[in-house]
């Protein structure tokens, strides 16, 4: 298994994050991805990278982290990827869930990050909410040289078909898991599982049936299990496939898996 966004680095696992490195080693999860979302962020999960090899980092700047300032921290992030490995720009989006006041920069600087993706020939990770439409146009329009994946997907399964048209993957995390979830579940049944990837976003959004407490990467296996049951397929199946799946659009190569 690998869980394709997590956030580790967070104060959550400040006192146990060697415990919980050995619980992803005990349930089968062999690879992490550690997605960054600001300077401070960015560099913590190239920090713990270095320190822990189960990680593999990203860097991006999260649409909440855009003020009067956003081009600074565009042009920091720019000279970040220069001098760090990273396996994908993001995680980066569009929200208007808490704070319309930049919409119009949180687009540019979205956009920016789409092209500095391409530039650097990395996969994007985008996070959307409350702004499907804006967040889709904004991808369709680079017409398929963007390669991604939208982490969480909460929209609607036409438009995560639209998506996978664009070569994107579909990645499913904690909602998925939960009882009233009715279009998470229908998403999972309607996209090829070719397309589809299992996440935690740890520390937020736990599975059932830890809903509601610290989430942490060694439970991407409730996801995985709920997404193989929907499938109709054994959960050895769906973490090969997913696992594959993540191989391919971060460009890691993990032993055995
Ligand atoms: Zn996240």
């Amino acid at each position: 298994m690998i869980d394709t966004h997590s956030h580790l680095f967070a104060e959550e696992f400040k006192d146990d994050l060697e415990d919980c490195i050995l619980r992803c080693k005990e349930n089968n999860v062999k690879k992490i991805m550690l997605v960054g979302f600001s300077d401070e962020t960015n560099l913590k999960a190239q920090e713990l990278s270095k320190k822990y090899d189960i990680f593999y980092p990203t860097a991006g700047v999260h649409p909440e982290e855009c003020d009067s300032t956003y081009l600074d921290k565009f042009n920091r992030l720019v000279e970040f990827i220069k001098n760090n490995k990273v396996y994908a720009i993001g995680e980066c989006g569009l929200d208007y869930y808490w704070d319309t006041t930049y919409k119009e920069e949180q687009k540019i600087l979205f956009r920016l990050q789409c092209e500095l993706a391409i530039k650097n020939d990395l996969p994007i990770i985008v996070h959307s909410r409350e702004a499907h439409q804006d967040t889709f146009d904004i991808i369709k329009a680079f017409n398929g040289k963007l390669k991604g994946v939208m982490h969480c997907y909460g929209g609607s399964l036409e438009l995560a078909k639209e998506y996978v048209k664009l070569g994107f993957y579909i990645s499913l995390g904690g909602p998925l898991t939960f009882k009233n979830a009715k279009e998470p579940k229908r998403v999972c049944e309607g996209i090829d599982i070719n397309h589809l990837l299992v996440e935690t976003d740890c520390p937020y959004l736990a599975p059932t049936p830890n809903r509601g407490k610290r989430n942490e990467s060694s439970y991407v296996k409730y996801v995985l299990e709920e997404m193989a049951k929907i499938k109709n397929i054994t959960v050895d199946e769906c973490d090969k496939i997913t696992t594959n799946n993540a191989i391919n659009l971060f460009k890691i190569y993990v032993e055995n898996n």
